[in-house]
């Protein structure tokens, strides 16, 4: 016999027990919304209801101390509700009018900056990267701030062509969001985990050969000078994609390579369907190397991209719209940016690919 749901929900306790009296109370009902100024919406009822909501953007790690600050913002103008979105801003709802003004002092007296919304650049998504990950090749969050300062203007007003979404992931994992950004910026590494057999020795062989998603792991005995025999492993460079997964379960497989590590930059993702379908984010620059604290060379590519979107799209067009409409030749040429034989797929599980274009694996055109 079928469970009842209560019984068999498991998960995060449902939304709508925490809601703001005035959300429950408007349940289902909101007629419209609009934009009042970048970073303020309007929501009316059809009860005669108003809520505003004021959206901040807000770092990516905060310190308990000053999420209480923000709790007790909260608590005096927001009917004791935050609400953290998916690309780490805070949406402050608030139900009284007179209040808009007030709450936007004190946020911005703690300096979240109120933006985000609209046709300006949105809070850019990142993963944890050096910080806190065993894969990363490249510090997600301190790009992210120093792509932010550098565009910190457009976060704040609300005259791009359309909305800016910019992603950071340390790696091919993706955490940050970087298949469907109008703009990502993804770490990348260039060579396969280096195999200390030493250390491999002391891992759980087939779980680790078992555990690699593209094949790419073989096992390897090898003979000592006694007679005895050690068990590691091989890595084949040419399947290796270099996810890291097997790090994760090895310690003697270490994938971080200060000379190799970098960064790509893939343009024209994104999520919504409006006007266009879906479409994943494409690459644009191969690979430019970890400059940090400020990666100098990185923001000069984003800003690059931006400025060319913002002279040459129409408006409301998305960056991958404004290419799919002028081309990836006109792209190239626009940005200044290289098309170089990096930018042809020739990995060896790009099957796919491979057989649907002119030119296949092994032909001589
Ligand atoms: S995208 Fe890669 S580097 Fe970033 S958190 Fe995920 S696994 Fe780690
Ligand atoms: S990094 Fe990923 S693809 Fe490469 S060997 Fe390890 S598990 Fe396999």
């Amino acid at each position: 016999m079928a469970l009842p749901f209560e019984e068999l929900d498991f998960g995060p306790p449902d939304y709508r027990e925490m809601l703001p009296a005035t959300l429950a109370k408007n349940y289902g009902q909101w007629k419209y919304h609009e934009l009042l100024e970048p970073g303020v919406f309007k929501h009316v009822s059809k009860t005669g209801d108003e809520v505003y909501t004021i959206r901040t953007g807000a770092p990516k790690f905060i310190a308990s101390s000053t999420i209480r600050q923000l709790c007790d913002i909260a608590d005096k103008y927001c009917e004791s509700s935050l609400r953290f979105t998916s690309r780490h801003s805070i949406d402050w709802i608030v139900p009284k009018k007179e209040d808009v003004d007030k709450l936007k002092e004190e946020v911005e007296g703690l300096g979240l900056p109120v933006g985000g919304t609209g046709d300006s650049m949105h809070s850019i998504v990142q993963c944890t990267g050096w910080v806190h990950c065993h894969t990363p090749a490249t510090d997600s969050p301190g790009i992210a701030k120093a792509v932010c300062d550098e565009l910190f203007e457009e976060f704040k007003a609300d005259n791009l062509p359309s909305r800016l979404n910019i992603a950071v992931s340390g790696c091919l994992n993706m955490c940050g969001a970087v298949h469907c950004s109008d703009i990502a910026l993804l770490g990348m590494h260039r060579v396969p985990p280096q195999v200390d057999d030493d250390l491999v020795k002391a891992c759980e062989i087939p779980s680790l050969i078992a555990a690699c998603p593209t094949y790419a792991i073989k096992p390897k005995m090898m003979k000592n000078p006694d007679g005895s025999i050690t068990k590691s492993i091989t890595i084949n460079g040419e399947k290796c994609m270099y996810c890291g997964i097997c790090y994760g379960l090895c310690p003697g497989l270490p994938l971080a390579d200060a000379k190799n590590d970098g960064i790509s930059i893939w343009v024209g993702g994104k999520v919504s369907n409006t006007r266009s379908g879906p479409a994943f984010s494409r690459l644009a620059i191969p690979f430019i190397p970890n400059n940090p604290p400020r990666w100098p060379e990185t923001i000069a590519m984003v800003k690059k991209i931006v400025e060319a979107w913002k002279a040459d799209a129409r408006p409301h067009e998305r960056m991958g719209e404004w290419i799919e409409r002028i081309g990836w030749p006109a792209f190239f040429k626009k940005t200044g940016i290289d098309f170089t034989e990096k930018h042809i797929d020739d990995y060896i599980f790009n099957i796919r690919d491979m057989n649907v274009g002119t030119r296949v694996r092994g032909s001589d055109l």
